[in-house]
């Protein structure tokens, strides 16, 4: 049965229960979750570029590391099993280096086999995660997709109409997934100013010489992170936060440039753990900021993912708190008493929201305190500042109960 038939906001009246502005995978979990409650709901937003495999760029170059709170959601919501198994890789070992060189570098090492479970974390491509999530909204007749960008906002008592150039949409609740710079919260009255950290994610792929073994491995060196993620066969993915001074060298750099100069980091250890890298493909660049919505519910507009709240990606959380948003709204809705509340009420009901976004809040602070922490650490020049975090990280690393519990909560 679908809400909508047996809610005030009746199919005939023209209103979706829900408007959720933005197609990427925030957007899409958002929709399929209250699909799969009974709503009715359209998405509007253009599909990402496909990407197509070639023999110069087998990897998408966007990758994401994915928790296994994340793989639970997508698993629930039947996008999981259909990802292609040759383009998930399971994370086995997750290795940090700091930033002093020879016996004082401080060094952590978490390993699946440690923690109990077959892996830390997913390696998955944007593309083959999000053709998934695709697929299950095709087979979802609860969700209309307008495959256009949203032009503005108009608010008509309590409803809002969404315009883009394909139609005009009518909801009491519109759901905001159309990331970090994102039009409908600003045009909602939800805006605020985010940081930036005048710092890129430069991304490429390359064939290593010498197997990864499913390490996924993270080099800090002052106010740079070169995080190296292995995917599927012979290769991995490179995220080098830089700053700008640096990323803009870096991204101009000719293929095989870049990978010398990979090659090179933390004294040659890179080339010492992977051998000669192959550039598979372009190089890529996305700026890095960092913020939290003061507001993420306000007069039916909610903010997810993203537009809610943005992190430097030196810890892979991103994306994984977005779909924790998505999970947390799951979660509410399995209780019989609240759906049958919230269908009567309907999808805008303040108290759904109010205790979403409490809980989403309280889940997110403590990761934008320890990324934005951890960035700051080591962009920090002060006499004696680099020994103590090296001799920290190795402290860290000789407490197998402190590390069990550090790599449960990272993995979540
Ligand atoms: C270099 C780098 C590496 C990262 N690595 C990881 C990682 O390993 N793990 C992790 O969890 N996170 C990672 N992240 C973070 C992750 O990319 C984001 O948190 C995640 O993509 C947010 O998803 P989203 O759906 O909220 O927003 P987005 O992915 O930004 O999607 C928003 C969608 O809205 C659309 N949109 C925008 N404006 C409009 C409009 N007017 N109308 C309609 N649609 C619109 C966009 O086109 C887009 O499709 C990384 C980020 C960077 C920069």
């Amino acid at each position: 049965m679908h809400a909508n038939s047996a809610s005030p906001l009746a199919s005939g009246d023209g209103l979706y229960d829900a408007v959720v502005t933005g197609c990427g995978v925030v957007g899409l979990g958002a929709a399929l979750v209250l699909a799969s409650h009974g709503f009715r709901v359209s998405v509007v937003g253009r599909r990402p570029p496909q990407f197509q495999p070639n023999p110069a760029q087998r990897f998408d170059p966007r990758v994401f590391a994915l928790s296994h709170r994340s793989q639970r959601i997508l698993d629930r919501l039947r996008v999981w099993d259909n990802i292609p198994n040759d383009k998930v890789q399971p994370v086995l070992e997750m290795q940090i280096w700091g930033d002093s060189q020879g016996p004082d570098q401080g060094q952590l090492r978490f390993s699946a086999s440690d923690t109990g479970v077959d892996s830390l974390t997913w390696i998955i491509e944007q593309s083959s995660l999000f053709d998934s999530l695709l697929a299950a909204v095709r087979y979802q007749p609860a969700i209309d997709w307008v495959d256009a960008p949203v032009e503005g906002l108009s608010r008509e008592r309590d409803v809002w109409a969404v315009v883009s150039n394909l139609k005009t949409l009518r909801t009491r609740l519109l759901i905001a997934a159309d990331g970090a710079q994102s039009l409908t919260r600003q045009q909602a009255g939800l805006d605020y100013e985010l940081d930036d950290y005048c710092a890129e994610g430069v991304v490429a792929t390359f064939e290593v010489e010498q197997h990864h073994h499913g390490s996924a491995r993270q080099w800090f060196e002052g106010d740079s992170v070169l995080a190296m993620l292995p995917l599927p066969g012979p290769y991995v993915s490179m995220v080098w936060s830089q700053p700008l001074h640096e990323s803009q060298r870096t991204k101009e750099l000719a293929p095989q440039a870049l990978a010398e100069s990979v090659m090179a980091v933390s004294g040659g250890a890179v080339q010492a753990l992977y051998g000669q890298l192959k550039p598979c493909g372009q190089t890529y660049a996305f700026p890095l900021r960092h913020g939290i919505a003061p507001v993420w519910f306000d007069q039916g507009v909610v903010l997810m993912g993203d537009a809610a709240h943005v992190v430097h990606p030196l810890a892979g959380q991103g994306l994984n708190l977005g779909l924790e948003d998505v999970a947390e709204l799951a979660q509410l809705l399995t209780s019989r008493k609240r759906l049958l509340a919230v269908q009567r009420l309907g999808l805008a009901d303040e108290q759904l929201w109010r205790a979403w976004e409490r809980r989403r809040k309280a889940a997110c602070a403590p990761v934008h305190f320890i990324t934005d922490g951890l960035h700051n650490l080591f962009r920090l020049d002060l006499p004696g500042v680099a020994t103590l975090r090296n001799k920290g990280m190795q402290l860290v690393n000789q407490l197998p109960m402190l590390k069990r519990w550090l790599s449960q909560q990272a993995m979540r």
